[in-house]
């Protein structure tokens, strides 16, 4: 037995299966020189490590076309050309000419490719950085004769238990679902990006493990415990029954949950929450109508640009919107415009920034760059003809930027009525108050949107100064902190009186104290993963508002985090009971 490893529960569920480390890392490279004889061999070795490299991208371009689809797998085509671009090659044979070991040289070389790309001002050249970065560790992986991490084609059979530091999106979009079980991670926190992917693939996942990688090996036998942040190593056979049994309660708890699921959520003193789905991945939709959602709150189209080739096309995107909407016929589809950059693209995919959070990314970068953003604009007004679609903008500071898109929301309908493509033009436009700026300054809104999402997890990042991914802050992220819920109070009090739709699609939303508290603030309206809406539901029929109310205005009061937290728990006790309360809170 291995002593247990705590870290913070991201997607729930409990799994036992085999681990497999994924180190997908620049390697270390000693310097080594070598002799004028030595020099020929070294540049055989560099030729077979490149068509070992080229024959295993296209088993893994196979798999992942398998897996992902044609889109996603493009990406490894690309790092074939790369692999295949002669002055690549003739830079490395340069070096080695001049007595530099085949992996010093392939390593010098890369680094300094990777970095002209990541100064262009081409954004899909500076994309390509991230797949130079891909071609380093497979040449450097091969010709170092280390162990191969690829973190695509894994094999199936008894559940992967993906261990790894972190997972960028584009990682993440590529897996083998089939093959995975969960994941764990040294870093990340509840509302990073890993955690929001692994609970709109249900896979149970821990996050913020801290040094998970340094105490598992792969092909070791795990249980993962993601419903209480635990990962347990080497699990006796006693640990391994004990687990079954919980795993069987927990899916029959979900199952009574899911069941319960189909039909309205109205609190006990009848009144009535709209619960909608968050869907991060295109395929998710059908999964979001099973488990009950009245429509789309938000959904997060950048993962249709992470891990891939190239930009989606516009035909592409219809498609991909499409789908969502015929899921949902006659309810709301609110689509977001790309909320790229921060920690939303993959490494090398942006010029390096120093504060990625306060940089470039979301609407500002959509508004840069007009061709990128137009192609996604004219997408949206063609599918709006279909349904109804909203439109959302991410990461607003000011009414400057709605108006901004407003203008070339005409340019793009002036576009489609000359091809003569059927659109709607006056799609109703909406923004996610995600930072203190649009938050205190929410009435300068009014009369210019037609609904607003409190997007509560850069809510909390931006008003807290606490970065939403960092792991070892994990316990100063805190979204009952007394001044998140004044802006959120705030922002409901703007809606009602311009008479505008407040909704909440942060994971404030997805759990059981905190979607009590946002009923008691006043939203009506919240947006939660697939997954967690049989659990939203079942809480929302056992309170009153009343008590919410009630509840929320102590909150408002109160002087810290964990008053409100003390607060919260003992008004939702006497509403639910304390184990069914403790029970929602297990599967949250
Ligand atoms: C949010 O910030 O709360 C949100 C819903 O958007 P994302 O998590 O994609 O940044
Ligand atoms: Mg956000």
């Amino acid at each position: 037995m291995g002593a247990p490893l705590h870290g913070v529960s991201a997607s729930p569920g409990i799994v036992s299966g085999t681990v497999h480390l994924l180190r997908w890392e620049v390697p270390e490279v000693p310097s080594r020189l070598v002799s004028d004889g030595e020099v020929a061999g070294e540049l055989e070795r560099l030729r077979e490590a490149v068509a070992a490299a080229i024959d295993r991208l296209r088993v893994v371009h196979a798999r992942a076309e398998a897996n992902a689809g044609p889109a996603e797998a493009a990406i490894f085509e690309v790092q074939v050309a790369m692999l295949e671009d002669p002055s690549l090659r003739e830079s490395i044979e340069a070096l080695i000419r001049q007595n530099l070991a085949a992996e010093k040289a392939v390593d010098l070389v890369l680094l300094e490719w990777r970095e002209r790309f990541g100064r262009s001002t081409n954004p899909l050249m500076r994309e390509r950085a991230s797949d130079l970065i891909d071609v380093q560790i497979r040449l450097l992986t091969l010709l170092l004769g280390l162990p191969d991490h690829d973190p695509v084609d894994l094999a199936r059979g008894d559940g992967v238990i993906l261990v790894t530091h972190d997972l960028t999106p584009s990682l993440t979009v590529q897996l083998d679902r089939r093959a995975i079980v969960g994941i764990a991670t040294d870093a990340g926190t509840r509302t990073s990006h890993v955690a929001i992917l692994a609970r709109s693939l249900g896979l149970p996942a821990v996050v913020g493990l801290l040094d998970a990688t340094q105490r598992v090996r792969t092909g070791e036998r795990v249980i993962l415990d993601a419903s209480n942040g635990v990962l347990l190593p080497k699990p006796t056979a006693a640990e391994l029954s004990a687990f079954a049994d919980r795993a069987q309660r927990e899916a029959e708890a979900l199952a009574v949950l899911s069941a319960e699921a189909v039909g309205e959520a109205v609190t006990t003193d009848g009144h009535r929450v709209a619960l909608r789905a968050n869907v991060d991945l295109p395929d998710e939709a059908v999964r979001a109508v099973e488990s009950g959602a009245e429509g789309v709150g938000l959904m997060r189209t950048e993962f249709l640009v992470v891990g891939r080739a190239a930009m989606p096309t516009e035909e592409e995107q219809v498609e991909a919107y499409r789908n969502v909407l015929r899921a949902f016929p006659g309810q709301p589809v609110v689509i977001r415009t790309y909320d790229v950059g921060g920690d939303k693209l993959p490494v090398g995919g942006f010029p390096h920034e120093p504060n990625p959070f306060l940089g470039w990314r979301a609407i500002r970068m959509c508004l840069d760059e007009p061709a990128i953003f137009s192609v996604q604009l004219q997408a949206l007004l063609r599918v709006a003809a279909e349904g109804d679609v909203r439109i959302m903008l991410p990461l607003v500071v000011s009414v400057d930027e709605v108006r901004q898109t407003r203008f070339l929301l005409e340019e793009a309908a002036a576009d489609l009525a000359r091809r003569g493509v059927p659109h709607r033009r006056d799609v109703p436009l909406g923004v996610m108050v995600e930072t203190p700026a649009a938050a205190i300054a929410i009435d300068t809104f009014a009369g210019e949107v037609a609904f607003l999402s409190l997007g509560t997890n850069d809510l909390v990042q931006y008003t807290l100064a606490v970065d939403r991914g960092n792991a070892s802050l994990v316990t100063r992220f805190t979204p009952l902190h007394p001044a998140v819920l004044r802006l959120i109070a705030r922002t409901v009090e703007a809606g009602a009186s311009s008479g505008v739709e407040v909704s909440v699609c942060g994971e404030m939303a997805s759990q059981p104290l905190m979607a009590f508290a946002l009923l008691g603030l006043g939203v009506r309206t919240l947006s939660v993963a697939a997954t967690g809406i049989p659990l939203v539901k079942r809480l929302v029929r056992g309170v009153s508002l009343a008590a919410a109310t009630a509840a929320a205005q102590e909150a408002l009061r109160a002087a810290t985090p964990a008053d409100v937290e003390r607060g919260l728990r003992a008004a939702l006790v006497g509403e639910l009971g304390e184990s069914t309360l403790d029970g929602l809170l297990g599967l949250g």
